[in-house]
């Protein structure tokens, strides 16, 4: 590839919109260009870096056993409406009609469509198992698509299913698949994670997220100092304390003018903020939910939603709070609170502690849970923090900022049951098959790959994802010697099978340096003035700025033994 004739629009300036790293350097590389919110080209350095994912998604797919087969991205409403979720999956889902009136949506993933493939062309255990996959670009009509790559409203997906005769066969399929993502992020060269996660719209019982290890992550994971535990702080189970059998003491309304805010309210009263309960209210569908957490503690919202069976929750503000409590923020509490409550495990194992009295300016002293007011539920719905406990040995937790590039779940037969996806056993009856899902975001993995591998000088891109393996310098273009010692290296370079990128651009060195470097080539050969002094290129990696002077000779055969290393890992 000679860099003159090909599109590379590299920006001298960071953009203003982009708020992470990978962001910023895939733009300034010219990597990726926005159309619109959440929806990008791949230039093609971009998308050569995509398609090195994919090859290696693909390569261990196919080594685990998976088919890869190509879905339509179009989707009848009339399948979603079978398995309910045409109305479960919320605004994420980008539903229209079609010129014939037909209800349809754009595929944000394909349970449906695979199960309905399954239900006409699976007949027989002998049939099973099966597992079958594509790479494919989904449609999420994301509610904050950021962060460019990282959440797009259009992205690229690897999606898999299996089906299994039963639970234990669907277990083995899950593992099998586990292995595979963890060989499929290793090959990549990412540090990673894979947790417990939460199942989230999917559904199904039991899930893995593997985890990016990056600053920028969006997701927090514990991961135990002891144990093998690490779960996605959305799942992490808090352990309760065990219950206060202090005395109840009698409940005291105390004025609080203007005190509204948990700090102000403990300072006020004298208490410690773990003293005082908080009391959030939450829109849960249509229903408000009022949620009372520890003041010094955070309600995690995915565990109140699991609790609640709801699509979204969210906190209301203000106005929604004093229209659906008839109480001004601050002043709420559980004592004969007019909306719907629940309450986390670790309040209800607390006695005589301070809330809202539901009357602007006042609190309550003394509240106690069974006396003073009965919850709907309780639950653990607190987020853990790190001087919680791990919750399978004990031991200290550590938290760190993850990205999710892969997500593994046992969905069981909650699909197949609904679409009626059924196979005959050896004795000729019809049960419903045992799902798996398992999706990768190739286009989010590029991204997580420059979030935690780059510097200030542009991208540094692992060898296996590289677009391109060398970037080839000439520098003299007007030196006979050193423009036919660059061309014929862009050529040797070639017939040996190593991807090249030859930039043969009529700029200064200066700039072309910096070019290399932003756009995060692993290698980099530069021909110029040594050349003609001593007869000698240069030959640098990215990562750690190690330089060799080689003879122009013996340079293509280091550069193939830097990558065989390179792809070893
Ligand atoms: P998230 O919690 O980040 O929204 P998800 O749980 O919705 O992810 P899955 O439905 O499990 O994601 O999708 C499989 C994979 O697709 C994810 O692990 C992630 O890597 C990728 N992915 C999901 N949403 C996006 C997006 N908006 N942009 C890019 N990649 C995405
Ligand atoms: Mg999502």
């Amino acid at each position: 590839m000679r860099y003159s004739k090909s599109l590379i629009p590299t920006l001298k300036e960071n953009p203003a919109e982009a708020e992470v790293v990978s962001h910023r350097l895939l733009l300034r590389g010219g990597y990726i260009r926005k159309l619109t919110a959440g929806i990008y080209t791949y230039l093609p350095l971009g998308l050569a870096a995509i398609r090195k994912v994919e090859q290696i998604v693909r390569e261990e797919m196919n080594r685990a056993g998976a088919q890869e087969l190509l879905m339509p991205m179009v989707q009848p409403a009339d399948l979603w409406h079978e398995t309910g979720r045409y109305e479960k999956y919320g605004p994420e889902l980008l539903r229209f009609v079609d010129r014939h009136d037909r209800e349809s949506c754009l595929g944000p993933t394909h349970e449906e469509v695979i199960t309905d493939l399954a239900r006409r062309e699976i007949r027989s255990y002998r049939d099973l198992p099966i597992n079958l996959y594509q790479i494919q670009t989904k449609f999420r009509d994301e509610i904050r698509p950021r962060f460019g790559l990282m959440r797009g409203r259009e992205f690229i997906m690897k999606d898999a299913y299996s089906f299994d005769v039963d639970d234990t066969a669907s277990g083995e399929s899950y593992q099998r698949m586990y292995d595979a993502y963890k060989r499929i992020f290793t090959r990549c060269g990412l540090d990673f994670r894979p947790v417990e996660a939460d199942s989230g719209t999917i559904g199904g019982s039991f899930s893995h997220e593997f985890m990016v290890l990056a600053d920028t992550g969006e997701d927090t994971l514990v991961i135990c100092s002891a144990c093998d535990y690490a779960a996605n702080s959305e799942k992490a189970a808090v352990i309760a304390p065990a219950a206060d059998e202090s005395p109840m003491l009698e409940l005291e309304k105390v004025e609080t003018p203007g005190k509204r805010k948990v700090p102000v309210v403990c300072e006020f009263m004298n208490i410690e903020s773990h003293e005082l309960v908080k009391t959030m209210v939450y829109k849960a569908g249509e229903e408000v939910v009022a949620v009372l957490v520890r003041g010094d503690r955070e309600v995690q919202e995915v565990k109140l939603k699991n609790l609640l069976g709801a699509v979204d929750v969210e906190m209301l503000d203000d106005k929604g709070v004093f229209d659906a409590t008839g109480v001004p923020t601050g002043y709420l509490g559980p004592v004969g609170i007019k909306v719907k409550l629940v309450v986390d495990a670790e309040v209800a194992a607390m006695r005589n502690f301070v809330t809202g009295a539901n009357e602007k300016n006042f609190h309550f002293r003394n509240v106690n849970m069974g006396r003073d007011f009965e919850p709907f539920a309780v639950a653990d719905l607190r987020q853990i923090t790190d001087t919680d406990p791990c919750p399978v040995c004990g031991a200290a937790l550590g938290m760190k900022e993850g990205i999710e590039v892969g997500h593994v779940f046992k969905l069981g037969t909650g699909y197949s049951a609904a679409m009626n996806a059924v196979y005959q056993d050896s004795n000729g009856q019809d049960r419903p098959m045992v799902m798996g899902c398992y999706g990768i975001g190739v286009s989010r993995i590029v991204a997580a790959a420059i979030e935690q591998n780059h510097d200030e000088n542009g991208m540094i891109f692992p060898m296996p994802l590289a677009p391109v393996q060398v970037i080839l310098l000439n520098l003299g273009l007007k030196d006979e010697q050193i423009t036919k010692t660059a061309e014929s290296l862009y050529l040797e370079l070639q017939e040996k099978g190593v991807e090249v990128l030859f930039d043969d651009r009529d700029e200064r060195p200066g700039s072309k340096f910096k070019d290399a470097d932003l756009l995060g080539i692993p290698l980099r050969v530069t021909v110029g003035k040594r050349l003609t002094k001593d007869g000698v290129v240069e030959l640098r990696k990215r990562k750690d700025g190690a330089t060799e002077e080689l003879e122009p000779e013996s340079v293509v055969a280091r550069i193939v033994a830097l990558i065989d290393e390179a792809m070893k890992g």
